[in-house]
């Protein structure tokens, strides 16, 4: 195991990681989280079993660096989107930004988008507009759309059904879910995924904990959303995409399965959803 950059005091505990390898639906590894060391921790989570992972895009800002990446590691898939946070930003010129970036090959889905109603850093009119027109991006394009939920359960409902009506649906994913067994039925009426982050490990995470035995075997994937929330066996360190591991473990607990049945799963459900080549 390759130590880790930062000075620490303790050694932190071994990532169980299996040959069967994994994918990190969710891991923000880019220079403003990792700095100068980002290409150092693209190529940790590779040695450390991660096949491959998603590296979605929060702002048009990004993109560049993101196509720079996806064009240098082959294991590495972006996604192009405007968060809810930065609703407010969004503009026409960043409608075609993102038009143009979801253009390459390896920009697998829309987002982070969606609908940020405890933070509420952008008027909640503006979100629904910005995360409406990335819905309907994502359905002309035929591609799968990354979804940030907070406290918007009703909202985010509401809109997904409405492309329903409009334009026969999207397909996606709820990222680091926080929801809870109260929301699986509509989810799965969306045929949607639902990604676990490292909340899933925290002892308050009941409801979400409860939820996770009963997501249908080819709807889950686990994400890191690196480098924040890293898990609890290493909560307080910088998350990156390696810590995957834990998270899925947890998971594994909770339905009662071995940790590589919940691997190889993880795997076959991002690989199907993000339409990935199948390594
Ligand atoms: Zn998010
Ligand atoms: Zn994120």
């Amino acid at each position: 195991m390759q130590a880790a950059k930062e000075k620490k005091t303790k050694t932190p505990p071994p990532i169980p990681f299996l040959p069967c390898g994994i994918i990190d639906s969710h891991a923000h590894v880019i220079r403003e989280f990792f700095g100068e060391d980002r290409d150092d921790y693209i190529s940790e989570a590779h040695s450390m079993g991660i096949k491959q992972f998603v590296n979605p895009g929060v702002t048009t800002q990004g993109l560049e660096e993101l196509i720079e990446i996806i064009d240098r590691y082959p294991y590495v898939y972006g996604a192009a989107g405007q968060h809810p946070h930065d609703a407010k930003d969004f503009d026409d010129r960043a409608m075609a930004d993102l038009q143009k970036a979801m253009t390459h090959p390896k920009m697998v889905a829309v987002g982070e988008c969606g609908l940020d109603y405890h933070y509420d850093n952008s008027p909640r009119e503006v979100q629904i507009a910005v995360f409406r027109a990335q819905l309907r991006l994502a359905a002309s394009l035929d591609k799968p759309v990354i979804i940030h939920c907070r406290d918007a359960w009703d909202d985010a409902f509401a809109l997904l059904r409405e492309m329903v009506e409009t334009v026969g649906g999207v397909k996606g994913v709820f990222h680091c879910f926080t929801g809870g067994p109260e929301h699986l039925e509509t989810i799965a009426e969306l045929n949607f995924y639902v990604s676990f982050s490292g909340i899933l490990t925290y002892a308050n995470a009941k409801s979400i904990q409860a939820a996770a035995p009963l997501v249908p075997a080819d709807r889950f994937l686990v994400e890191t959303d690196c480098p924040f929330l890293a898990p609890q066996k290493v909560r307080g360190e910088k998350n990156k995409p390696p810590y995957v591991w834990f998270t899925a473990q947890k998971l594994a607990e909770l339905r009662n399965v071995t940790l590589e049945s919940v691997a190889i799963a993880a795997t076959q459900n991002a690989q199907r959803l993000f339409n990935l080549p199948r390594v």
